[in-house]
């Protein structure tokens, strides 16, 4: 397994280890410390064509492994995810840097996919139904589409693979992999689990490198029907616009500017509780942290001083140290990003509570920060940060609120804090997203529900839970006739 020593790593192409084409490799390194993890290939379109190649050949075979046999496969995986939990885990806690309990967690995420996608071995239902005619037999089935290329984000470097790669492969499709240029080093022992798992060779390749040579060579190489990405609403509109040329299933679950809604009856200290963990788990980086919370005016006051109190005694430092609640962000740039909202902010005139600053030193760690005072329509409140930055928005009641959490153009995810069932219920029904959460946070997916986002977050695709399936399959409906004569659809009435 990859040890924390640094290594030399490769492609996985048609079953075998392979340098990039080029020779050129890049690094991994560690956010907390900037210590190397690794030297991965710096691959192009040259080898994303020949695992593209190898993965439409081994669809040919795999398409035909009864659907039972695949989600055996993936139980074993998930297993082996198992039995791995603490070194995977351990081992993101470097590469990623998140703290040991969420990337626990990350990986517990892999494990439940597996095992739920397993047993989709056994059902990938389609329907039958009554035909119009007599002596005629319907029904619609599932049927694999072939090299689906899988394109994924740093910020959950485990369970985002598995959400896409354990529905394409019990579906019959085959994969070329191409793992966040941030965390190649868990891409890489995501597949060498799913080789000791049993994945035949060609099923599942990799290609490590940049998303302009090996993701854009992907979008656009012929023989890739499907391209699932997870990432920024910029990729996305960039994938979807090169992917139109070939005609390809794209399905994108892109970013988010998730509000947190705090009622004058909630149970403040759940609230603030909710609040923290969404907002500064992951030091802020999820797609579906709470950038911004949206308090009815009676409690704006006891909420602010609560929450501001809260950040400023979380502790900052790297992942896999003990006690710790907030790790590194995940690069340099990505500090930079952080850091110049803090001053678009300031220069909006909203007013900044705690944090605003990075911490010195050789990891890239930024402060919990929480602005006050903020009008909805300025940056802070409009733009996905993705860092430790959430901005407090002052409103009446909850018609208000609603309208601030719907006016912006990310739909993924919302929250309510209320003792109120019925105002819990109108939130339910008007919160523009694909998730809400009644008197929880806006993070907590389980992975048999849809997931995904409404509006730019995605393109109406959903991964996880059965709706997933969608994505990784065509319907094709049959018709048997048996009555031994041609029979018409819609012209043959009598019946
Ligand atoms: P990113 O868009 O920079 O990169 C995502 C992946 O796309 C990477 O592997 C990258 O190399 C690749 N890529 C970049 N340009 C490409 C191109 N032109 N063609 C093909 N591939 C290309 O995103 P990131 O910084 O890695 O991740 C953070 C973003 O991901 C945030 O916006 C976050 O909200 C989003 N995200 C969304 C979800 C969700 O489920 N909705 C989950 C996690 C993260």
């Amino acid at each position: 397994m990859a040890s924390t020593a640094t290594k030399t790593f490769k492609n996985f192409i048609g079953g075998d280890w392979v340098d990039a084409a080029s020779g050129e490799t890049f690094e991994t390194t560690v956010p907390a410390t900037g210590e190397s993890l690794g030297t991965f290939p710096k691959s192009g379109p040259d080898d994303v064509d020949r695992a593209v190649e190898a993965a439409k050949a081994a669809f040919e075979e795999w398409r035909l492994v009864p659907a039972p046999k695949r989600g055996e496969i993936l139980f074993r995986f998930g297993q082996l995810l198992a039995d791995q939990k603490d070194e995977l885990a351990l081992l993101m806690a470097r590469e990623m840097g998140k703290v040991l309990p969420e990337a626990a967690g990350d990986v517990q995420e892999a494990i439940d996919m597996s095992f739920y996608m397993g047993g989709e071995g056994r059902r990938l239902f389609g329907h039958t139904t009554p035909s119009e005619l007599r002596d005629k037999f319907n029904m619609s089935v599932r049927q694999p589409i072939g090299v689906v290329g899988v394109i994924t984000p740093w910020n959950f470097p485990i369970a985002i693979p598995s959400w896409k790669i354990a529905p394409a492969l019990v579906c019959g499709n085959t994969v070329v992999f191409k793992p966040a240029t941030d965390t190649p080093l868990l891409g890489e022992r995501f597949v060498e689990l799913l080789v000791e798992a049993g994945v035949p060779a060609g099923v599942v390749n990799v290609v490590h490198g940049g998303g302009g040579a090996v993701g854009d060579r992907l979008v656009r190489h012929p023989d890739v029907p499907v391209i699932t990405l997870t990432g920024s609403r910029e990729t996305g509109v960039e994938v979807m616009r090169n992917a139109a040329e070939n005609l390809k299933h794209v399905h994108l679950e892109l970013g988010g500017k998730n509000a947190i809604i705090v009622l004058d009856d909630a149970d403040l200290d759940l609230a603030v509780d909710g609040i923290v963990w969404s907002a500064f788990g992951t030091s802020g980086q999820r797609c579906t942290a709470a950038s911004r919370v949206i308090v009815q005016e009676g409690a704006y006051e006891e909420l602010q001083s609560r929450l501001v109190a809260a950040a400023e005694k979380l502790r900052l430092g790297p992942g896999w140290e003990e006690g710790v609640d907030v790790g590194p962000v995940i690069n340099r740039r990505a500090l930079e990003k952080i850091h110049s909202y803090t001053e678009i902010g300031t220069d909006e005139g909203a007013k900044l509570l705690t944090g605003g600053e990075a911490v010195n030193g050789e990891g890239t760690f930024y402060r919990p920060t929480i602005f006050g005072d903020v009008d909805p329509e300025m940056r802070v409140a409009q733009e996905e940060i993705f860092g430790p930055t959430t901005a407090l928005i002052r409103v009446r009641d909850l018609d208000e609120a609603v309208r601030v959490s719907n006016g912006i153009r990310f739909g993924l995810s919302s929250s309510i804090f209320t003792r109120d069932v019925n105002k819990a219920f109108r939130a339910m029904r008007d919160l523009e997203a694909g998730i809400t959460y009644i008197n929880a946070g806006t993070i907590g997916a389980e992975v048999h529900l849809p997931f995904g986002g409404t509006k730019q977050t995605g393109n109406g695709h959903r991964e996880a839970g059965q709706a997933a399936l969608d994505v990784f399959t065509e319907w094709k409906s049959i018709y048997v006739d048996y009555s031994g004569k041609l029979q018409k659809a819609q012209i043959d009435t009598a019946g």
